[in-house]
């Protein structure tokens, strides 16, 4: 039995959302180990992004479990799971154009209590630690007096991850982070990946195999809301099933 394994840090089991009888994601079941990067792949309307909205408590699953360090996170509400320790990115940046970098970061960060005097100033320091140590992670370290209206767009979707890190989640999704990036940006995109996952597990669902392969601890496979196959990216790229599905037999 798989239950309350301590070698996962996620296990979706069973998982079903049904639009108007519709089932987006159908029985879906997949682990997710500590300082794992699992890919998600699939063609357009597998159910992918559902998955994310699904785990995050942005739709509210028919059936199934969602079990995160031991709690099921399906009978929470998004902030809980928020706070429960995941951390999630939509598609589209959304940072505050107006402010610079480092509000952004200063924004983001966990609010804890209001603190005074001589507190307040050692919390202000830690604070300030924090946001240098986020921005040299997305690289933006030399940016955080700049508005974030004039970054490229790349630069927008790492400083939103860092305003994801900086709440320093153990589960990180991101669903399609390197589109419209350039080449050389998902290059950054993939070693900043690399980085993060010693301190955490993050899900990304992306399309661009080269990427795919830069970053993949395990690469999951879907096909109109199950598996089709699970693996390495090698096992996955090489699976009939996967192969007919992207060839269209
Ligand atoms: P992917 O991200 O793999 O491209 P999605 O998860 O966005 O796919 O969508 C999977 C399927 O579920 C699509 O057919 C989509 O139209 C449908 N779907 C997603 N969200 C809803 C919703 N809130 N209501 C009805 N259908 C939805
Ligand atoms: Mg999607």
């Amino acid at each position: 039995m798989l239950d309350n394994n301590p070698n996962f840090l996620l296990m979706v089991e069973g998982l079903t959302v049904s639009f108007d009888g519709f089932k987006a994601v159908d029985d879906l079941s997949f682990y997710v180990e500590p300082n794992e990067c699992r890919v998600i792949i699939g063609p357009n309307g597998a159910g992918k992004t559902t998955v994310l909205d699904l785990i995050c408590g942005r739709t509210k699953a028919t059936s199934g479990s969602v079990n995160f360090k031991g709690q099921e996170l399906l009978n929470k509400r998004e902030d809980q799971i928020v706070l429960a320790g995941v951390g999630r990115k939509f598609q589209t940046p959304s940072v505050y154009e107006d402010l610079t970098v480092f509000e952004n970061l200063e924004l983001s960060y966990p609010r804890g209590h209001s603190v005074f005097g001589a507190l307040a100033f050692r919390r202000d320091a830690i604070v300030k630690a924090r946001i240098a140590e986020i921005a040299a992670t997305i690289f933006l370290e030399a940016l955080l007096d700049e508005k974030a209206a004039f970054l490229s767009h790349g630069q927008k979707q790492w400083l939103e991850i860092g305003m994801l890190l900086i709440q320093d989640p153990e589960l990180l999704m991101l669903d399609e982070p390197v589109a419209g990036m350039s080449v050389a940006e998902r290059k950054k995109t993939a070693e900043l990946l690399n980085k993060i996952i010693k301190d955490r597990s993050v899900i990304v669902i992306e399309h661009d195999m080269g990427f795919v392969e830069d970053i993949a601890t395990r690469v999951t496979v879907l096909h109109q809301g199950k598996t089709l196959s699970e693996g390495s990216m090698e096992r996955v790229q090489n699976d009939p099933k996967v192969i007919e599905v992207y060839l269209g037999h």
